[in-house]
């Protein structure tokens, strides 16, 4: 009999590695999960702590959000969502309606995060188009942003890892060089500066800025990047940059939305309001794939008309609005309104940044440490005063994770930057033990 592995590997190609690292370390195969842990078919354990791709917020196989599931799943699976709709997803909107940025009311589904910003892109260019803007036709992003893999996701952002082979069928975008707080150029450090940074951004602007339809932006996070962080004052310049040239604020919250920076969506930190946000991830706990587009009732009113007028947006994804999924996002909605979990979360992010800083500031290659919320990221340089990058092919944060594997400590590094981002219900007794498995990990491969 073949392994579970060996199956695997007969007919999967799994997404974003190279099938050929599989030859030295297979693929693990999941039997079960259970809040923070994962258990394998041979009965190891791992502490899940980047919530398996940032998804899972509220641990594994969480009681509430399953017998959701369980429940709706008798009722009714899946519906039509042009003319039709189900209760699941008008529940969903109006529990969402009372936590999101003030001026966003109108929603549209679609079933993952890349989904969802091609439809905010396609949203703000039809808007201008129809609101006499014609020239309005180019996006305005950052350097170093994901936003996801599909074509126009790809095209607005700038991680090369990902988008540099298909450059030659990407979208002709304007990019802002992003603010790098740890190799700030103006010397400054992101507690305390006055985004000294942002004159990119007006520059950009000046060039482009008229025939700009919207600006898209991971607030406060570049998560791909390597968790890149940046003040919220970033956000409320940006805010008002939009709006002096009319261009459209696409808050990408895919990552960050749902408690994961300390407040339940990041671009509260700055206290304005995006004209659209994209929603994903979190959003179902992590049990389905479904994303949210939404917007303005100003963005909205552009697109009501009559009929023949042709103004309608005329996007749609089979599985929008399932109810499956809307189930699992309102028992998280439940489970976040109702009880501590954001506040216990807040309470024991304090202790993991402490734990981490202590344990890893004296270590011999370690950058910066940065964290927001319960997520914290060690960016490891070959030289620590310089800040010289190691050589990628060393592939320095791999050798980390596979050994960490071993020990029972999912981490999967962005590079050379390891990072924590768990599901907000990680207790302390749990960061004590995955923090000194990294820390060993760490030391046994810089040992070079
Ligand atoms: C994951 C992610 C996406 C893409 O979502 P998918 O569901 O993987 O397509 C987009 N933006 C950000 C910030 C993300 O973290």
């Amino acid at each position: 009999m073949k392994s579970w592995s060996e199956r695997d590997l007969k007919y999967i190609w799994h997404p974003c590695s190279q099938m050929k690292d599989y030859e030295t370390l297979p693929p693990i195969v999941i039997d079960h999960g259970k809040g923070l842990y994962l258990y394998d078919v041979e009965g190891n354990r791992y502490a899940d702590v980047i919530s398996s791709w940032w998804c899972n917020l509220l641990g594994h196989c969480n009681p509430q959000i399953n017998n959701a599931v369980k429940s709706q799943i008798d009722e009714l699976e899946h519906v039509i969502f042009a003319n039709f709709s189900n209760k699941k997803a008008i529940e969903l909107c109006e529990k969402l309606a009372e936590i999101i940025p003030e001026g966003l009311c109108k929603f549209n589904f679609s079933d993952n995060g890349s989904a969802a910003i091609e439809c905010a892109l396609k949203m703000s260019f039809q808007y201008h188009q129809q609101c006499g803007n014609t020239d309005k036709k180019r996006f305005i992003t950052l350097t170093d942003a994901y936003h996801g893999e599909t074509i126009g996701a790809l095209s607005v952002g700038g991680v090369d890892l990902y988008s540099q082979i298909y450059k030659p069928i990407l979208l002709d975008v304007a990019r802002i060089q992003a603010p790098d707080c740890f190799r700030c150029p103006y010397n400054k450090s992101r507690d305390n500066c006055n985004c000294e940074c942002f004159e990119n951004a007006e520059n950009v602007f000046k060039q482009f800025g008229d025939e700009a339809c919207a600006m898209i932006v991971e607030p406060l996070l570049q998560g791909s990047a390597g968790m890149k962080i940046y003040p919220p004052l970033y956000l409320k310049k940006l805010r008002a940059l939009c709006d002096e040239y009319n261009v459209i604020l696409i808050a990408d919250e895919i990552a960050t939305g749902f408690g994961r920076t300390g407040k339940m969506f990041a671009f509260e930190h700055a206290g304005v309001s995006p004209d659209i946000m994209c929603l994903s991830k979190g959003l179902t706990g992590g049990y389905m794939p479904m994303a949210l587009t939404i917007t303005t009732q100003k963005i909205y009113d552009a697109f009501y008309a009559d009929y023949n007028s042709g103004k309608a947006f005329m996007h749609s994804h089979t599985y929008s609005g399932n109810p499956l999924a809307c189930a699992a996002a309102n028992a998280v909605l439940d489970i976040l309104n109702g009880g501590t979990v954001l506040a216990n979360a807040c309470k024991n992010a304090i202790y993991f940044n402490r734990i981490i800083k202590e344990k890893f500031a004296g270590v011999k290659n370690v950058g910066e440490i940065r964290s927001i919320g319960l997520i914290n990221a060690i960016e490891l340089v070959k030289n620590p005063i310089t800040k010289e990058a190691f050589d990628p092919k060393l592939r320095v944060g791999y050798q980390i994770y596979k050994k960490a594997l071993k020990k029972g400590v999912l981490l999967r590094p962005l590079g050379d930057v390891i990072y924590f981002n768990p599901p907000l219900i990680i207790e302390p007794k749990d960061m004590d033990f995955v923090t000194d498995v990294a820390k060993k990990c760490m030391l046994d491969v810089l040992d070079f």
